[in-house]
This record gives C-alpha cells, structure tokens and sequence, in this order.
C-alpha cells in the first residue's frame, strides 16, 4: 500500500507548495510511489486518512493552533515546509512591533476585526519531525527529504555554514565587495546562491545549530558594522528568533 501524503497550509505566500508542484512534474517516479490525500495547490479532494504531513506556513492565529494540532494526531510524520513554517520566516517580521500598531498598520480602523497574536514556526506549537528549509524549499533537497522520510531516515539537511558552499565556489566574499552576508552562521544547502549572484546571504534557511554568533559579531564590527544593523537584517526571516526571549 502507498504511503497516504497530504499537504496544509498556514499564513504563507504558497510559494514552497507551488515549488512541490514543479518539483513532482520532474520527479514521476516519487509521485508514483505515494498517494496524496490532500493538496490544496493542487487537487480538489480532501482525504483526512493520512500518514506524512506537509505543513506550509506560520502560526499567526489563536485558531490556527487547532487545526495544526489536530494534523499532528493524524499525522505519524510531520515536516514543516519552508521559512514559514521551520522559523517563521518573513512573517515574524510583525514580532518587532507591538501588535496593536502592527494591526492598526495594516487594517486601520478595521484592525480589531481580524484576530492575530506573534508570529511562530510551527514547531512552535507542535512537534515536528523533520523540516525543509528555504524561501521558498529547494526542489531538488524537497525530493531528497521526502525519500528519506518514506525510508525512515533522517532527513539530508546539511548543519554547517553558508560560507563552505561559498568558498567550494571560488566566490569572491561579499564582505570583500563591500557588503553585508549571513552566510557564517546560516545553513548550507542552497548552494550559496545568493552569494553567487553578488548578494549577501539574508539567512532564509535558519542559524545552523551551533552558530558563532559572537564571532559573527566581531566580524561585522571590523567591517563597520554595529549589533544593531547586524540584528536589523538578522530578521528579515529570523525574527521570531531574535524576538522570542
Ligand atoms: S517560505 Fe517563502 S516561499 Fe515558502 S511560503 Fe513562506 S514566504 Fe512563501
Ligand atoms: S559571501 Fe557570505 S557566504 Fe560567502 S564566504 Fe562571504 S560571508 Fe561566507
Ligand atoms: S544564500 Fe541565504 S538568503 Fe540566499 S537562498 Fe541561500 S540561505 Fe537563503
């Protein structure tokens, strides 16, 4: 019998779930191999009997803890989809804010009609049994997890920093240029991408599990940098976890 895989998605831009879709249209075989249940994105059904969840989104509702909880009793896998849904990505931009002026800034006089608390990764909330990081995933490290987690293996996400995939690269360091990067104390796995295009790394795939965030520090103050730029660009995907203590 195929394992029944099913989809969810909370406060997102879609954008992990539509790079699943892309992803399956090369990957046949994997498509094959698994029954997908429910898949807003992409099916109209709505099966409930399902094993592995794949949870896009952050938790920025009272009301979506429910719903995410009753997904982890069906669940016997979870794996939380994206920035959103691992760290709370660009939504927990919110959390610097106090909420009232954050929902008076969006919804004006309307703003106490629409319920909203910080934002959090679902982990957050529930636990969770592996992740894909990014903003949006990578398709290629999406197939790869999904194999593992369909053989009971751990999921290939690599825990050493951004700069081994950059200097593997031959690329010239955007500290060098001048510049600002994360990528010391950000997650490998995207191949340094954004390095490679003369951008510095804004930490889309979350802190590696043991960063040196006050060699961090030290380095960004010798470029000119102070504690406070460093934090302010330390959350454009990373602020539920500068906020969170
Ligand atoms: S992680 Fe990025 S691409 Fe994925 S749902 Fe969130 S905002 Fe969209
Ligand atoms: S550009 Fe960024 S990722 Fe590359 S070596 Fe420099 S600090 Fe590391
Ligand atoms: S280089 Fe950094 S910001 Fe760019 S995709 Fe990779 S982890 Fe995300």
């Amino acid at each position: 019998m195929k394992p029944k895989v099913a989809f969810f998605d909370f406060t997102s831009c879609e954008g992990c779930q539509l790079t699943v879709v892309d992803s399956l249209q090369t990957h046949l075989d994997l498509l094959d191999a698994v029954e997908i249940v429910q898949f807003r994105e992409a099916i109209s059904e709505r099966g409930e009997d399902y094993a592995v969840a794949f949870v896009e989104g952050s938790i920025t509702r009272e009301s979506d803890q429910a719903r995410l909880k009753q997904i982890r009793e069906q669940a016997a896998i979870l794996v939380a989809l994206g920035a959103c849904a691992h760290i709370g990505g660009v939504n927990a931009i919110k959390n610097l804010a106090p909420l009232d002026d954050v929902r008076q800034y969006v919804y004006g006089d309307k703003h106490t009609w629409y319920a909203t608390y910080a934002t959090r990764p679902i982990s957050a909330v529930v636990p969770v049994d592996a992740f894909i990081p990014g903003c949006p995933i990578d398709r290629e490290e999406f197939i790869r997890v999904v194999k593992a987690v369909l053989l009971g293996k751990k999921p290939p996400i690599p825990d050493y920093p951004m700069c081994v995939e950059c200097k593997l690269k031959e690329n010239i360091c955007v500290f060098h240029k001048g510049g600002f990067c994360l990528g010391p104390v950000t997650r490998a796995g995207c191949g340094a991408i954004c390095p490679t295009y003369g951008d510095g790394c804004e930490g889309c795939r979350g802190a590696i599990s043991n960063p040196n965030r006050d060699s961090m520090k030290n380095v960004l103050a010798e470029h000119g940098l102070t504690t406070e730029g460093v934090l302010a660009r330390m959350t454009m995907f990373n602020a539920y976890e500068v906020t969170k203590t």
